[in-house]
């Protein structure tokens, strides 16, 4: 028996969100008293590799086939669910980050496993294993019961800690037998859209909607987005008026976030956008109508007009 957590990197590097992910499948291990092995499809460096030991995990299974270069569910899935097999791991762990959306279910399929998506929570101990997740756009909780022997958990990013526990871990060559049919889709080239800062995996989120006016007016949140190192989002509105793109749209359509500080300067706090944005862990709302709904799940507020207001902030932090 064993817990094994996939760690996805991005272009050779681990993010954050991954380091998270590997403390919490750490902290299943403990509960289950078994140790925790990695697996990593991909070219990272070894010494990448060595480091995820800090975090916990023993052994890294490090599969470097050429075929896996690019990310390809089926593939994944496969590789991913054959060391669970060979590991004996009945408990699998991974990011609900893009990739871990469509790579959750299909592991879950290979490995006739429970699946919850999406958890915010270490399981139970008592017991049962019960995961508690996010349900209906942030709206709900959900516990749920994981009765079968093998379970696959994807963990909402920003919502365990990073624990440092361990030392270098050890690295094993693993060859994967894939066959033909995982590789009907090849992703050929993957071309970045821009250099900023991810929203789905971001800390920081600065976030503006039709209260700005016009597309014109994003000078200054790009500009106070890129003073905190956060990322930018926007309201559904502003997305279909092609102020922003849509990959800034948050809410109940667009992504949902979870960052440690969420700013929503000219949003009315509608709970389609709520819907996306209410777990982050602080919330701070500039709005000049001090009846503005988003103000209620606020957690500081700044009553005022943006276009004074942002400025100032620019101001402060620039003097920081
Ligand atoms: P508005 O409602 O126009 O609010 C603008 C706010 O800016 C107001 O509160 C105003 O007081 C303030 N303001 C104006 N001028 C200033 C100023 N100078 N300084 C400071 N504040 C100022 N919306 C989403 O965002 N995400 C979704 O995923 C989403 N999904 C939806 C799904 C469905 C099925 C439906 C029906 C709607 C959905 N919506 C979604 C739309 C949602 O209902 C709201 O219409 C939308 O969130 C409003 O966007 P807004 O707050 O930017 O604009």
């Amino acid at each position: 028996m064993s817990v094994l957590v996939y760690v996805e990197n991005a272009e050779g590097k681990f993010k954050k969100s991954i380091f998270e992910v590997v403390s919490y499948a750490k902290a299943i291990a403990k509960q289950m008293n078994t140790s925790l092995i990695a697996i990593s499809i991909g070219n990272v460096a070894s010494s990448e590799l060595e480091n995820l030991g800090k975090y916990g995990v023993e052994k890294v299974l490090n599969v470097t086939n050429d075929k896996l270069k690019s990310f390809i569910n089926q593939a994944y899935a496969s590789v991913i669910a054959e060391a669970a097999k060979k590991e004996a791991a009945n408990v699998v762990v991974l990011s609900n980050s893009f990739s871990g959306k469509g790579l959750a279910p299909r592991i879950g399929v290979k490995l006739e496993a429970a699946v919850a998506d999406g958890a915010i929570e270490l399981p139970t101990t008592d017991g049962k294993f019960i995961v508690k997740k996010t349900a209906f756009s942030n709206k709900a909780f959900a516990m749920v019961e994981m009765n079968s022997e093998n379970k696959v958990i994807s963990l909402t990013p920003n919502s365990h800690k990073v624990v440092e526990d361990g030392t270098p871990a050890t690295i094993e060559e693993f060859n994967s037998e894939n066959k033909d049919s995982d590789f009907k889709v090849i992703i050929k080239e993957i071309v970045r859209a821009t250099d900023k800062v991810s929203l789905p995996d971001a800390e920081l989120v600065v976030s503006a909607g039709r209260g700005l006016k016009g597309p014109e007016n994003w000078g200054m949140i790009e500009e106070l987005a890129n003073l905190l190192g956060a990322a930018t989002a926007c309201s559904k509105p502003v997305s279909d008026a092609d102020w922003r793109p849509h990959s800034e749209h948050v809410g109940q359509t667009g992504i949902a976030i979870s960052p440690n500080l969420y700013i929503a300067i000219g949003i009315s706090g509608a709970i389609q956008h709520l819907a996306g944005v209410s777990s982050s862990k602080v919330i701070v709302v500039i709005n000049k109508d001090p009846e503005a709904p988003f103000f209620k799940v606020a957690d500081y507020g700044i009553v005022g007009d943006a276009f004074e207001v942002v400025p100032k902030m620019i101001e402060a932090v620039k003097a920081l």
